[in-house]
């Protein structure tokens, strides 16, 4: 009966003649063992999974630019150079007549709509959708299976996939790529080397198939954080796509047309009973979730409609108002206030990229005492800021009175500079300038008293060299409400490039030496 259901199953397939071979051997041998011996479950069970593959079944890909942008521009707002990208790269695999082989890697912050961008591809396509997460994957088996022997083996997650969509070419998402290196080196980053790389992926071996499956027309779709973890090798192969963070404007229109529709949808409760007001919504925005994505943004408006219903349900009112004045009966007091920008003599706000997006960062230099010269640190710095603190200190040291300042300030001063939050670990060499301008600050006496921001890399003898992101700082900046900055004439070409919406109000200045810096701020 169980050999019936098997040869069943493979009528519509088109299995290669090696697997054929090996599945025929085993129903043979299902034929002879007795039913209920432990045997005889392990056979049954190897031979489902055989069968249960999509051996030559394909579905038909969509390659058509016009349905991919109604797609891409139903499911998400914003985004445009993101979505050019992806239809740039469905315009290659038309003309290749196959977009299989590919590996996509979408790179952002939390939040910031990885995940439902790859499902848009999917969908764009027309192609079955499977995702899993690599992050914190210990063990080579979870993606290449167990060997037969083992007691309760099981096949790896390609192999799990591919049973699932019940094709051979789904687009396959691997979340949270970047932590799979951190935490394990070794085994299973080689396993996903071997899954990814179209030379070896035609024939992928999983231990407990123990036949060759063909993963070459899986459209690969790779998800991370940053790009610091990824192997080299892989990193190489990937198309790499960039989504970098919303501003205040994008969010607001994210809001509207995506999370509140989609919050009431789920829930069931009528679009006209629970009304926010624009004004509230901005105040959620910039008062509660004041991150790159917008997950957070998700969650306080899920709150909101939680205890909205509540109220509908309570009070027989038709609709509720939720607006500024009792937004925090919903939300609770405002865990960000509007005006964040630390000021001060020796305080200077610089411009941070991270995995969680762009963010300022301020900078605290202060004077301890007049006792003795010297020089600490603190705030978690890496190894790379460090040095950059002491190359900020030297170079203030060797230029105070050509900066104004007095020439023997630090002969009796143990200076402190610290960046705060004290409990997050930073690095990087992009706060050269800001630390040189909190020392200057501090030395000649006069706190910086505009909402100034800045980012750079300084040298020894007082070069500014560029950073990355940009795009990402720009984006914290106005954020944190600050609408002038300091960036490096290298990374002029870069600005430039930003969208429209994101220069708009903004006063930036270029500087190629740290005297250009000191120019705009003192
Ligand atoms: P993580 O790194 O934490 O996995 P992610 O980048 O994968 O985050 P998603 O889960 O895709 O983030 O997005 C979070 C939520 O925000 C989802 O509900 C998503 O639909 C929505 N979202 C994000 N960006 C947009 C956008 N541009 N337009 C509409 N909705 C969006
Ligand atoms: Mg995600």
């Amino acid at each position: 009966n169980d050999v019936d259901t098997f040869r069943d199953r493979l009528e519509d397939l088109v299995v290669p003649p090696k697997v054929l071979t090996r599945i025929e051997e085993e129903l043979d041998k299902l034929a002879v063992l007795e039913t209920g011996s432990p045997e005889y479950g392990t056979t049954r069970n190897y031979l489902d999974w055989l069968t249960s593959m999509p051996w030559g079944v394909r579905s038909q890909d969509q390659l058509d630019l016009g349905h991919a942008r109604t797609v891409l521009d139903r499911d998400h707002d914003g985004l445009a150079d993101v979505k050019e990208r992806i239809v740039e790269f469905l315009a290659e695999g038309t003309f290749k007549g196959d977009v299989g082989g590919s590996i996509v890697l979408l790179v952002g912050p939390p939040g910031v709509g990885k995940t439902s961008v790859g499902r848009s591809i999917a969908e764009a396509l027309g192609r079955e959708f499977y995702r899993f997460s690599v992050g914190g994957m210990r063990d080579e088996a979870e993606i290449k299976g167990h060997r037969r022997t083992y007691i309760g083996a099981m096949p790896g997650k390609l192999a799990q996939a591919l049973k699932e969509v019940e094709v051979e070419n789904p687009v396959i998402m691997l979340d949270e790529i970047d932590k799979l290196g951190q935490s394990f080196q070794g085994d299973p980053a080689s396993a996903l080397l071997e899954v990814l790389d179209p030379e070896q992926n035609v024939d992928f071996l999983d231990h407990y198939l123990d036949v060759r499956l063909d993963l070459s027309k899986v459209l690969f779709v790779c998800t991370a954080n940053t790009l610091d973890s990824i192997p080299p090798a892989l990193l190489d192969r990937m198309e790499q796509i960039r989504l970098s963070g919303y501003i205040a404007e994008e969010k607001m229109a994210i809001a509207k047309n995506h999370l509140w529709p989609k919050l009431l949808k789920r829930d069931n409760i009528p679009k006209k009973r629970i009304n926010l007001t624009d004004a509230a919504l901005r105040q959620v925005i910039e008062g509660y979730a004041r991150e790159a994505g917008v997950r957070q943004l998700e969650k306080q408006l899920h709150r909101i409609v939680r205890k909205a219903a509540v109220k509908l349900l309570e009070s027989d009112q038709q609709s509720v108002k939720v607006s500024v004045k009792n937004l925090e009966e919903y939300l609770g007091a405002p865990l960000f206030r509007k005006e964040q920008v630390l000021q001060g003599e020796g305080v200077v706000t610089g411009l941070a990229w991270t995995s969680m997006g762009g963010a300022t960062l301020p900078i605290e230099a202060g004077k301890v005492h007049s006792l003795t010269r010297g020089f600490k640190l603190t705030g978690k710095l890496g190894e790379v800021m460090q040095e950059s603190a002491n190359i900020a200190y030297s170079y203030v040291l060797g230029h105070l009175a050509e900066y104004g300042a007095d020439a023997d300030f630090f002969d009796s001063a143990f200076v402190h500079m610290h960046v705060p939050e004290g409990a997050t670990p930073k690095d990087g060499p992009s706060a050269g300038v800001t630390m040189t301008t909190a020392l200057l600050s501090l030395a000649r006496h006069q706190a910086i008293d505009r909402n100034l921001a800045m980012t750079g890399e300084l040298t020894l003898t007082g070069h500014v060299l560029p950073v990355g992101g940009i795009r990402e700082k720009v984006i914290a900046a106005r954020r944190s409400g600050i609408f002038e900055v300091i960036l490096p004439e290298a990374n002029h070409r870069d600005y430039d490039e930003l969208p429209e919406h994101l220069k708009e109000g903004m006063t930036v200045h270029f500087a190629r030496r740290y005297k250009d810096v000191a120019r705009v701020v003192f």
